[in-house]
């Protein structure tokens, strides 16, 4: 459910009175940048490992936020505490501003726009999903390579993603596997993916995919857990092969893949390596150690 106050360039309003304009070049071309941050316990989670690659992605596309980093910080708390958002999510939208349409008009154009939406999530929605697991089609989309736009960069052209969805969708699938131009296992249209063989835990190494900060922290949270975690190529026979597959995002967090492709992962249950994942994910997110409160 989307939160009653919206944060639109400086000001909290009212969800009905959050207008942006239909010339800004987020609207006519996509040109922007976002980030879907999670929210637990009245905590944000990683907000500055957020802001830095909001910042990054921006940079990447020329963008220049009108906000320093503080400034952001104190709006995404002013989003969350203005919705007494408990539990749920928060995006930050920034995109090139508003002008003439015509790429070649970008140095005409007015700020850069700022948008945070806060939207209420309730865990309980995913419970089926953490606890049957979900499945997967591989998608004939391959994701867009660094070669053309660098998908660490979280822009808001999502064309690739969406087209791939539409086909998982279509399918009768819950979530996109995709391929990268190599042919080797990139991410899913919403989240990164990861496979188990025993205790060794790998996910593809970075090169064509978003650099997601839940896989960062899953990493790092595995290897506290004593598991071997990798950073390495993938085919689609290695996740065939795996005990367990599963996707990793900041709403996400970690959902079980208990088939791809009409062919069933494992056990074809959730199994213990995501279960025990999630566990450790979801007590750092409620323990506020890495979030900022409000
Ligand atoms: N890959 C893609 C394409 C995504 O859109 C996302 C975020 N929804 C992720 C991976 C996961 O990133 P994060 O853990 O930073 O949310």
């Amino acid at each position: 459910m989307i939160g009653d106050h919206v944060y639109v360039d400086g000001d909290v309003v009212p969800r009905d009175e959050a207008k942006v304009s239909v010339f800004d070049h987020g609207f006519v071309y996509g040109d922007g940048v976002f980030e879907g941050i999670a929210v637990a316990n009245r905590g944000i989670f990683k907000l500055e490992a957020h802001l830095s690659r909001l910042e990054d992605s921006a940079r990447y596309l020329a963008i220049t936020p009108a906000l320093s980093r503080n400034d952001l910080v104190a709006a995404a708390v002013e989003t969350a505490r203005r919705n007494a958002l408990d539990d749920g999510y928060l995006r930050i939208v920034l995109t090139r501003g508003a002008g003439p349409v015509g790429i070649r008009n970008i140095d005409q154009l007015g700020r850069p726009t700022l948008v945070i939406i806060a939207q209420h999530e309730a865990r309980e929605a995913r419970e089926r999903i953490y606890r049957d697991g979900q499945t997967a089609m591989v998608s004939s989309l391959r994701r867009v390579p660094a070669e053309s736009v660098d998908p660490k960069a979280k822009t808001c052209n999502y064309i690739n993603n969406i087209l791939a969805y539409l086909e998982a969708k279509a399918a009768g699938a819950t979530t996109a596997l995709m391929l990268d131009a190599r042919g080797h296992v990139a991410e899913t249209y919403a989240a990164n993916i990861f496979c188990a063989r025993g205790r060794r835990v790998m996910t593809p190494r970075l090169g064509a995919i978003l650099n997601g900060i839940t896989r960062q922290t899953v990493i790092e949270l595995g290897r506290g857990l004593g598991l071997d975690m990798l950073e390495t190529d993938l085919t689609l026979a290695d996740l065939y092969c795996a005990d367990e597959v599963f996707e990793t995002g900041s709403l996400a967090e970690i959902k079980p893949v208990v088939r791809i492709g009409g062919r069933s992962i494992g056990s074809g249950r959730p199994g213990p390596v995501a279960g025990t994942l999630h566990g450790a994910l979801r007590e750092l997110m409620i323990s506020g150690t890495e979030s900022v409160r409000f």
